[in-house]
């Protein structure tokens, strides 16, 4: 089916209308009509090559949100009318060991992402939610609760999902003192999920003019960490931190504020590599670990307890035609939290 779509056709074109085909849906497949598309600052690394290896054309998006249109014949989940969504991946083995354990991000095989990946039906690459329609196997797709606004839902598909599943793995709880560095799309959910779970939240920002929202959204504390002073008066309290930054910072002063025993997950994914200074870690024995969004169960359970809890995320709507002037904001780290793509506008 032919859809509608924006895409970079290389690393440094701006992105524009593009035309893809979505396959016809087979039995346990369920078509959607995607009304939100959240931005990732993911779909910026990709769209520039920053990391790498991305193939071209590229369709960004990976916080898909819409309505079925149609399913196949085995589908069981969903009908056509409902609301559904798609996060980061499509697909994976379903057998390996990461598999059977609900980690599919971990396939060993190599999950299939939801864009820039090889895809197994069409054999060229996926191509992601900057478009009009998505067709995904039922397994993969998500159902939204219902008292959610679907625009502030889209970004949970990755960056709901990226931050709770590290809180949740290293078992942040009621008493500890966490700290979220960055206040962007993951940060700002960083800091919502982490209060929601009882921590003692400190935010780090680099950006003084974010500070209010910050307790607004849950934070105990912000620290400008610029700032040294302000940073040295938290050295060695911290259980855990969990690290957002897109660009190159120093990991070493955020280690430094780390408890004996205590971990720093980075989830930020600078293209560049972090220098570390390994008397961070030695001195006292700490941790430096990373996380990739989370698996399938646990992205349904992250989407239940935002129902139940009433969380969702601060967005900023954009037209698909504003995307390129958003990736620009992003860049400056403008964006109040996540740019959600309304997709009626393509
Ligand atoms: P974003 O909305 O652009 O937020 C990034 C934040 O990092 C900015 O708002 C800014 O916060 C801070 N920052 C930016 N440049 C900085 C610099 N030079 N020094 C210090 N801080 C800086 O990005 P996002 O969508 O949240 O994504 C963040 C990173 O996570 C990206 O690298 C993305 O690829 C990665 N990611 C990873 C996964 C995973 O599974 N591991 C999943 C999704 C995304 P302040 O203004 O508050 O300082
Ligand atoms: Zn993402
Ligand atoms: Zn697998």
């Amino acid at each position: 089916m032919p859809t509608k779509a924006f895409a970079a056709q290389s690393a440094t074109s701006p992105l524009g209308p593009f035309t893809i085909n979505r396959r016809e849906p087979l039995p346990t497949d369920v078509a959607i009509d995607i009304l939100y598309c959240g931005v990732c600052h993911t779909d910026i690394h990709f769209a520039r090559n920053e990391w790498g290896f991305s193939q071209y054309p590229i369709v960004p998006g990976h916080e898909i949100l819409g309505r079925v249109t149609r399913v196949g014949a085995k589908v069981k989940k969903f009908k056509v009318g409902d609301l559904a969504a798609v996060g980061c991946m499509v697909d994976s083995c379903r057998e390996c060991s990461s598999c059977k354990k609900g980690l599919e991000q971990y396939c060993l095989t190599g999950s299939t992402f939801t864009y820039n990946g090889p895809d197994k039906h069409s054999g060229g690459m996926t191509f992601g939610g900057y478009s009009k329609a998505i067709v995904c196997d039922e397994a993969f797709t998500l159902k939204v609760p219902a008292n959610l606004d679907p625009a502030a839902a889209a970004p949970l598909l990755c960056a709901g999902i990226t931050t709770y599943s590290p809180l949740k793995h290293w078992n942040v709880t009621k008493g500890q003192k966490v700290g979220i560095v960055g206040l962007g799309g993951l940060g700002h959910m960083g800091v919502k999920f982490a209060r929601a779970m009882g921590a003692h939240t400190v935010l780090f920002t680099t950006s003084p003019g974010k500070a209010d929202d910050g307790r607004k959204l849950g934070a105990a504390e912000v620290v400008i960490s610029k700032n040294a002073d302000e940073m040295s008066k938290h050295a060695g309290s911290f259980d855990f931190i969990l690290d957002t930054v897109s660009a190159e910072h120093d990991i070493n002063a955020y280690m430094a504020l780390l408890k004996l025993d205590a971990t720093l997950v980075q989830v930020g994914v600078p293209p560049k590599p972090l220098p570390v200074n390994v008397f961070s870690l030695v001195m006292p024995r700490r941790t430096l670990a990373g996380s990739l969004i989370g698996g399938i169960a646990e992205t349904q359970e992250m989407l239940d307890f935002c129902g139940k809890k009433e969380i969702a995320c601060e967005i900023e709507k954009i037209r698909m035609d504003q995307i390129n002037e958003a990736y620009e904001r992003m860049l400056r780290s403008d964006v109040k939290y996540r740019f959600v793509i309304d997709m009626a506008s393509l």
